[in-house]
């Protein structure tokens, strides 16, 4: 696997959120993240603790407060929101939680949605999203609604939609939230052979420990600040920093 050119790296991110009530809330602080070419990363935190507003910022979807961030070596600060949806287009595939799939669409037109921008005859959008369903072997199933498959199934077309624009990396924002453990593991072993066998670097959101240990790395994040950086831990527990008393 082509390991080494720089996918993500984030130096000193800080994010701040306006209040109604007047002032801001700081909830990114000092955040400095690499990550390379076919890794499979974990973030990982309780809720709350900053994760989606990190993977935003990562997905090129919201911007810093201050720091600096360049996806693929490009700085991403200064671009425009053209630009912006150029590099999330020809760079990101985004898998969420919830699917985010259109409900009254069948799941080939999910999937060759975001062809559309990529100026593809309608044939080579039909069969590039058929491909794509071949992979997440739904391909019996393309003129199904979303709500006529389970959970599993659903993040599967999500995937297949997701991968349909050739993307060198995935943001999976808690993509197993939603699916009980089955499903769910199926959804894990997929990425990994993603990531195995395609080189696909993938980012996946978790407040699970369970979860993260897909992965082979691990960024816990608390409370907006990232206190563990590195392989998958023994144990949960060591994912916090250490107080003096817990050293003794
Ligand atoms: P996580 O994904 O880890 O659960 P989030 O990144 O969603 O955490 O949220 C972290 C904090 O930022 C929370 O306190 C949340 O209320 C706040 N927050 C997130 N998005 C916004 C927003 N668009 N406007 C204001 N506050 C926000
Ligand atoms: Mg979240």
């Amino acid at each position: 696997m082509a390991t080494g050119t720089n996918v993500i790296s984030m130096n000193k991110i800080c994010k701040s959120f306006p209040l109604e009530i007047g002032g801001t809330q700081q909830v990114l602080f000092d955040i400095d993240i690499n990550i390379n070419t076919g890794e499979f990363v974990s973030i990982m935190g309780p809720s709350g603790s900053g994760k989606s507003t990190c993977m935003n910022i990562i997905g090129a979807l919201d911007s810093a407060t201050s720091g600096t961030y360049k996806l693929y070596g490009r700085d991403i600060s200064t671009m425009t929101a053209d630009e912006l949806a150029q590099v999330r287009n020809e760079y990101i595939g985004f898998v969420f939680q919830n699917f985010n799939l259109l409900p009254k669409r069948n799941i080939l037109d999910n999937v060759m949605l975001p062809l559309m921008y990529r100026g593809l005859v309608m044939d080579e959008r039909i069969r590039r999203a058929r491909e794509m369903l071949k992979l997440v072997e739904l391909s019996d199933f393309e003129t199904y609604l979303p709500t006529q498959l389970s959970g599993g199934m659903k993040q599967r077309v999500a995937i297949a939609r997701a991968l349909a624009g050739d993307p060198k990396l995935i943001l999976a924002d808690e993509p197993t939230g939603a699916l009980d453990s089955k499903m769910g593991n199926e959804i894990l072993q997929f990425f990994k052979k993603l990531n195995r066998d395609m080189g696909i670097t993938i980012v996946m959101i978790t407040h699970e420990f369970d979860i993260a240990k897909y992965s082979e790395r691990l960024i816990h994040i608390y409370d907006g600040r990232i206190t563990y950086d590195g392989k998958i831990p023994k144990s949960e527990n060591d994912l916090m920093p250490k107080t003096k008393k817990d050293k003794k």
